[in-house]
C-alpha cells in the first residue's frame, strides 16, 4: 500500500497536565513522520486548565484533537477510550510527560513497516528515579510473573506502536480493570521490542499515587491470573496438615501426662488460622469483587466533550 494513504493516530492520556501539552505537541512535530498523523489526547477528568489548553491547541492545529472524560477514570481507561476513537492504521499511545521520547517513533514505525503488529518499547532507568518507584516496579514485575500468564519484562511502558488489526481487537474487549501491557502480550499477533533511555518528566508531578500504583499492580495481577485461587487451597492444604501435626502433639502430652498447653497455644493456633482464612476468603473476594463490577457491565467511560468525530 502507498505510504501517503495510511494515516497514524497518536493517542496522549494527560491528567493534569497543562504545562506539557503544548511541548510534547511541538515535540513531536520535529520528529520526522513518515505519515500524516494526528494527535489524540484523552483528559481523563483534569482538574487543572488540562481543559483549556486542548482547547486552544485543538482550535489552532488542525491535527490535534481531544477527547474530554467527565471524571479521572485512569490512565489504562484513558488508553482505552483514544483506542476506541482512533482511526489510524497504526495506533501509538504514549505519555503526555515527554517520558517517552517522541524521537523513538520513527524507529516504532520502521518496525511496523518490517511487519510487526505490536512494537512494544522498554526503559532504561535514568538515575533519578525514585528507589521507592524502582523497588515498587521490580518487586511488581516479579509478582505478576509469578502469578500470571502474560509474562511482561520490567521497563515495559504503555508506549507502543499497534496495527489497526490489534486495535480493532482491543476496541471489542469490555473489561472495566484493564491492564494494556499484560493485553498485549495476551492478544497475540507479531511483536517485537525495542528499547529507550527514560527522560525525566518534562513538568509536573507523577500522577500515579502510591494507591493507583497498588491498583494497577492487583488489576494486572487478578485480570490475568487465576493462580491466586489456587493458592488459596495450597495454604488450605497447608493448614490442614498443619493442624494434623499440632493434633498428634495434644494427644502425645496427653498421655504423657504434660500439661496441656492452656492459653497461649490456643489463642496463637486460633489467631494463626483465622488470620489464613480471612487471607483466603480475601482473596475469593477481590475476585467476586470483579465479577460483581463485570457483570453490571456500565459504561467503562463517559465522554463530557470531544473534538474527534469518532468518539461516542
Ligand atoms: N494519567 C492519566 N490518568 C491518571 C493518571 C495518569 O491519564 O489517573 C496520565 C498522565 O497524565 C501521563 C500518563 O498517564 O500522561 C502517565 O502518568 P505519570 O507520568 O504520572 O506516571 P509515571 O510516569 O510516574 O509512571
Ligand atoms: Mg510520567
Amino acid at each position: 500500500m502507498n505510504c501517503m494513504s495510511k494515516k497514524l493516530t497518536i493517542i496522549i492520556p494527560v491528567y493534569n497536565e497543562s504545562s506539557n501539552i503544548f511541548r510534547v505537541v511541538s515535540e513531536i512535530s520535529k520528529v520526522t513522520i513518515p505519515y500524516p498523523y494526528e494527535i489524540l489526547f484523552i483528559n481523563d477528568g483534569s482538574t487543572d486548565d488540562t481543559e483549556l489548553v486542548l482547547k486552544e491547541i485543538a482550535c489552532t492545529k488542525k491535527h490535534v484533537f481531544f477527547i474530554s472524560f467527565v471524571r479521572n477514570y485512569g490512565h489504562q481507561m484513558a488508553l482505552k477510550a483514544g483506542m476506541d476513537a482512533a482511526t489510524g492504521d497504526g495506533v501509538i499511545s504514549m505519555d503526555g510527560d515527554l517520558q517517552h521520547p517522541p524521537s523513538l517513533i520513527p524507529l516504532l514505525i520502521r518496525k511496523w513497516e518490517e511487519g510487526f503488529d505490536i512494537v512494544i518499547t522498554k526503559r532504561q532507568d535514568h538515575k533519578n528515579i525514585p528507589f521507592m518507584k524502582k523497588a515498587m516496579s521490580a518487586l511488581f514485575y516479579k509478582v505478576i510473573n509469578a502469578l500470571s500468564s502474560a509474562h511482561i519484562s520490567y521497563g515495559e511502558a504503555d508506549f507502543r506502536f499497534l496495527d489497526k488489526k490489534v486495535v480493532a481487537v482491543f476496541k471489542k474487549i469490555h473489561e472495566p480493570d484493564l491492564f494494556w501491557r499484560g493485553m498485549v502480550r495476551w492478544v497475540g499477533f507479531k511483536s517485537t521490542e525495542v528499547s529507550y533511555q527514560a527522560e525525566e518528566r518534562f513538568k509536573g508531578e507523577s500522577k500515579y499515587t502510591f494507591k493507583k500504583m497498588v491498583s494497577l499492580a492487583l488489576n494486572g495481577i487478578l485480570s490475568f491470573s487465576t493462580k491466586p485461587l489456587y493458592f488459596s487451597i495450597y495454604v488450605g492444604f497447608g493448614c490442614a496438615f498443619t493442624s494434623i501435626l499440632v493434633f498428634i502433639y495434644v494427644l502425645i502430652s496427653f498421655f504423657s501426662n504434660r500439661v496441656v498447653p492452656g492459653w497461649t497455644s490456643t489463642l496463637i493456633i486460633m489467631s494463626f488460622f483465622s488470620g489464613v482464612q480471612l487471607v483466603l476468603i480475601g482473596i475469593i473476594g477481590l475476585y467476586i469483587g470483579k465479577l460483581f463490577v463485570q457483570v453490571k457491565d456500565r459504561p467503562l467511560y463517559i465522554i463530557n466533550e470531544s473534538t474527534y468525530g469518532n468518539a461516542d
